[in-house]
């Protein structure tokens, strides 16, 4: 739904050395290649002709225009013949949205019988992207350059992904997230400086006290909350007897759902688009276990929460609650969760980590319909029975990643991993996943180590690596990628070099 709410406007750059006639055909070529895009069924975000531009102030007026519209997420530029590039100075120190540059041409294969100067001038993409790129590349803009073919699946797919990219740097430029409770005490990694992030991302970070939460929970119709917890019972596996009403049991799922009414209503009211807990923080002490207040961490809630794309981080992580948004809108909703390296299991070349956590794991990254139960918790001030879904993830490919706080800049950190098989804990009902971070455990780990990053991630299936390199170059932060090339040398090398780099280059900030 969200991707409908954009548009990504295609500016075709050109000018009028070879006369009208040229411009007039470049245009019907641009019109074409657009249709073409937008027929084609790859690309989520519909794509804007918005014609060519062939003059420095065509091109600012389009560039003033695209900052202005809210609509456009992003704008595609592409010359189609040779477009003099200081033309473009103006607009593309005025554009403050992401741009994708894209070098095609819209014929395919030379005809060498028959072509002439005419043909030439107008498939002229191999000279103008080069004049074009370098004055990205002498201005320092940031963007994505996708060289090939615009009927070719795999063009189509690179521009889809900065699409999605697009719009989740859009979404987080109007994102609120609310602490519920404030960091975990003493934790470093979770913790940063909330003011560096609205400049460098976007997103919009407060403090929600939580007697203003009880407020709306004390406003939660019961019947609503009756309704929910049949709705639990449809969606979910779990013991007959937990519908038994008269039981602690059902008492503990209705509070629950009690918990994520409440959340979700502060979270509409206040236009959030994620939140974070505090396990150490529920309202009021002395709450009792009548459900006059939050009797139990709402970690059913969070985990639905997430499903639904609210951004989700445990223990005050304001940084993974933004992320996990912008991850749940890059996978449009698929196959993603907030996670934690939990505990590790030495097992050879098949080393790998489990990804838990006290209970908040998000229900799309299960292998199974998830199982709805009630256990004992005994971590928080409150210590009792405590609903939640428990179900083990899916074995396959997934990429995960964090963003850290390195003091004069942010470090996103980027790991492919690859899940394995999970087994049940049933001394420990959690949801979890189980992985081996690529190329080994051992680097994987150590690599992750030495960049500094959480652990608290992000994971998804459906993202590659392209997304967050996407991602960085729209917010300008570092990035360091940990996959199945990955040595330690060259890894300390990166991180050395980006040492300098950001100490030396203020460019990224523009
Ligand atoms: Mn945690």
């Amino acid at each position: 739904m969200i991707f409908d709410n954009y548009e990504i406007w295609w500016i075709t750059g050109a000018q009028l050395l070879y006369g009208g006639d040229a411009v007039v055909k470049v245009d019907s070529h641009s019109k074409e290649m657009v249709d073409s895009l937008n027929n084609s069924g790859k690309l989520p975000v519909k794509v804007v002709y918005k014609g060519t531009a062939n003059s420095s102030r065509e091109v600012a007026d389009l560039m003033t225009a695209a900052n202005n519209d809210p609509r456009c997420a992003g704008v595609i530029t592409w010359m189609h013949t040779f477009s003099p590039a200081k033309m473009w100075i103006h607009g593309l120190q005025i554009l403050n949205k992401p741009m994708l540059h894209f070098h095609t041409q819209y014929n395919a294969e030379i005809p060498w019988e028959t072509m002439d100067m005419d043909f030439m001038n107008l498939n002229q993409s191999a000279h103008g992207d080069r004049e074009f790129g370098h004055i990205c590349s002498r201005m320092r803009i940031r963007r994505k350059v996708v060289t090939g073919y615009w009927k070719d699946d795999a063009t189509l797919e690179r521009i889809a992904v900065w699409q999605r990219v697009a719009v989740a740097w859009a979404d987080s430029q109007d994102m609120l997230i609310l602490r519920f409770g404030d960091q975990m005490n003493n934790v470093a990694v979770t913790d940063g400086d909330k003011v560096e992030a609205e400049i460098r991302m976007g997103y919009h970070v407060d403090y929600c006290p939580f007697s203003e939460v009880l407020s709306y929970f004390h406003k939660v119709a019961d019947a609503d909350v009756d309704a929910l917890v049949e709705t639990y019972f449809k969606e979910y596996d779990h013991e007959k007897s937990l519908e038994d009403k008269s039981t602690e049991a059902y008492r503990k799922i209705w509070n629950s759902a009690k918990a994520e009414l409440t959340l979700r209503a502060i979270l509409t009211d206040k236009g959030a688009k994620g939140f974070t807990t505090n396990f150490d923080d529920l309202g009021d002490v002395n709450v009792d276990e009548t459900g006059n207040g939050f009797d139990q961490i709402p970690g059913l809630a969070s985990q639905r929460l997430m499903a639904e794309g609210y951004g989700f981080g445990a223990e005050g992580d304001w940084k993974s609650a933004a992320l996990y948004r912008t991850v749940w809108v890059m996978s449009q909703g698929r196959g993603c969760s907030f996670l934690e390296d939990y505990t590790l299991n030495f097992d050879g070349k098949q080393s790998a980590i489990l990804q838990a956590h006290m209970l908040e794991v998000c229900p799309l990254i299960a292998e199974q319909r998830p199982r709805l139960e009630v256990h004992f918790l005994g971590i928080g001030y409150r210590k009792t029975q405590t609903a939640r879904l428990v179900f083990t993830s899916r074995p396959g490919y997934g990429v995960t990643a964090t963003v850290v706080d390195m003091g004069n800049r942010f470090r996103l950190i980027v790991n492919d991993v690859d899940c394995i098989k999970s087994k049940p804990l049933p001394k420990l009902p959690v949801a979890s996943a189980l992985w081996i971070p690529q190329p080994s455990f051992e680097i994987g780990a150590t690599a992750w180590i030495l960049a500094g990053g959480t652990h608290h991630s992000c994971f998804s299936y459906v993202l590659t690596p392209e997304y967050w390199e996407d991602y960085a170059e729209m917010a300008g932060i570092e990035m360091v990628h940990i996959d199945k090339n990955t040595t330690i040398e060259d890894f300390k090398q990166n991180l050395r070099l980006g040492e300098v780099y950001y100490m030396l280059n203020r460019s990224f900030y523009k």
